[in-house]
């Protein structure tokens, strides 16, 4: 059996696991530079709040109902996922981490599953005060399901029998199925196929003719047969991304490369994380009505100062000092696992290079990102975000720890 966890309205539960006084108060989470709303809970959500809508035009109803407001605040939803993955850990020997807040997780063998379900939602409680719901099935597309349903009921929800999954796939619309995109429900309720009972009935040649085989595949793993194992890490990106909108346009040549430093920067973090080399760097630079966009081939490295020199030296050919920049983008390709690379038998700096890098990611993950950096990416307020709702990093700084003050009572 399969179970999915996933975390209820993430980014404002971890907002209000610092914050008990916020508990049943809406609460909103806002884009970079505070431009929309992109996070809300079901508090929220009850008073006619929308996801993307401009912050400024739901102040009204966000300061008439007490909404409470934050400027997102990554490194905390980061690190709070760290922590909720790491429980997951300790409740099953195989997690795969699905997203920044949900992770399928292994529970074949296990008997009582209605009863571990709700013990993983305890445990996870308990451990980051982040609540859950839970779907166990017998296949990751029935777990999923389930954990639609488990949400709408706040819990969690066992499909164990035959007739507990057709009761599910009854009462999952088709546009709601995991992996149906908007086109293939489009495709399917034309068809009258309405829901994931409907769609199982659909004849296999024809799934797999209208939604190729992944919709086939996807079809399998809801009439109960598991075509996708778990495989405990998510596959690595193939590439990735680092982008930014300025605060306020940006001019000068220096700013832009101290800002495209600090992108980089967390990009080869992303890449060192998985274990994998990139050979291809990519910067965009974009300013009202034009956009450049520049790629360059580099041996394959996770090497910071490398990459760093390397996407420096592309912004420099479309960079102009007439335009108004207000973003400028990194991109890392061709990226394969660190174990595939050709090593340079002659070079001698390699493990001196390891060593480095190595002792850099630890003091970075323990202090914070960013703490250990190259000078070229030293933070300036000139192109950082407007974030003037930020909460504090209450799990990775230690001014940010919250204090408790005990009252003697007499
Ligand atoms: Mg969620």
């Amino acid at each position: 059996m399969v179970g999915l966890v996933d975390c209820a309205s993430f980014y404002c539960s971890c907002e209000r696991a610092f914050r008990p006084d916020l508990l049943d108060t809406p609460i909103v989470v806002l884009s970079n530079n505070d431009h929309w709303i992109i996070a809300l809970n079901a508090e929220a959500k009850a008073l006619g709040l929308k996801r993307g809508m401009r912050f400024k035009e739901s102040r009204s109803c966000i300061d008439k109902n007490n909404v409470a407001f934050f400027s997102s605040n990554y490194t905390l939803y980061n690190d709070m996922s760290w922590r909720f993955i790491e429980t997951l850990r300790e409740l099953s020997p195989v997690v795969e981490p699905y997203s920044i807040d949900e992770a399928f997780i292994d529970l074949s063998g296990m008997s009582n599953l209605s009863a571990y379900g709700e013990t993983i939602r305890e445990t996870v409680k308990r451990y980051t005060r982040l609540p859950t719901a839970v779907g166990i099935a017998p296949t990751k597309a029935l777990a999923k399901a389930a954990q639609r349903l488990a949400k709408q009921r706040d819990g969690c929800l066992l499909l164990d029998s035959p007739e507990r999954i057709a009761r599910a796939l009854e009462d999952t619309p088709v546009d709601d199925i995991w992996g149906i995109g908007r086109s293939f429900a489009e495709k399917l309720t034309a068809e009258g196929v309405r829901t994931a009972a409907d769609f199982i009935k659909v004849p296999e040649w024809k799934v797999k003719k209208k939604l190729t085989s992944a919709g086939w595949v996807l079809q399998r793993e809801l009439k109960g047969i598991p075509m996708a194992g778990l495989k405990g890490e998510p596959n690595p990106r193939k590439g990735i991304i680092s982008a930014r909108q300025f605060g306020s346009p940006v001019k000068q040549l220096a700013v832009l490369q101290e800002a495209l430093s600090y992108y980089t920067e967390l990009a080869v973090e992303k890449l060192r994380s998985q274990h994998c080399t990139a050979s291809m760097v990519t910067v965009s630079l974009e300013a009202a009505g034009t956009a450049g966009r520049i790629s360059s081939e580099v041996e394959a490295t996770d090497y910071l100062p490398d990459l760093i020199s390397a996407a420096k030296l592309l912004l420099k050919k479309i960079y102009s000092p007439e335009a108004e920049y207000w973003r400028t983008t990194v991109y890392l390709f061709g990226i394969e696992p660190v174990s595939g690379r050709q090593l340079n038998f002659f070079d001698e700096s390699y493990a001196k290079m390891e060593y480095l890098k190595e002792k850099v990611d630890e003091i970075n993950s323990r202090y914070g990102q960013h703490t250990v950096h190259p000078c070229a990416s030293e933070f300036r307020n000139e192109w950082g975000m407007r974030r003037d709702y930020i909460s504090p990093n209450y799990t990775t700084s230690i001014q940010d720890f919250p204090a408790a003050r005990v009252l003697p009572v007499y």
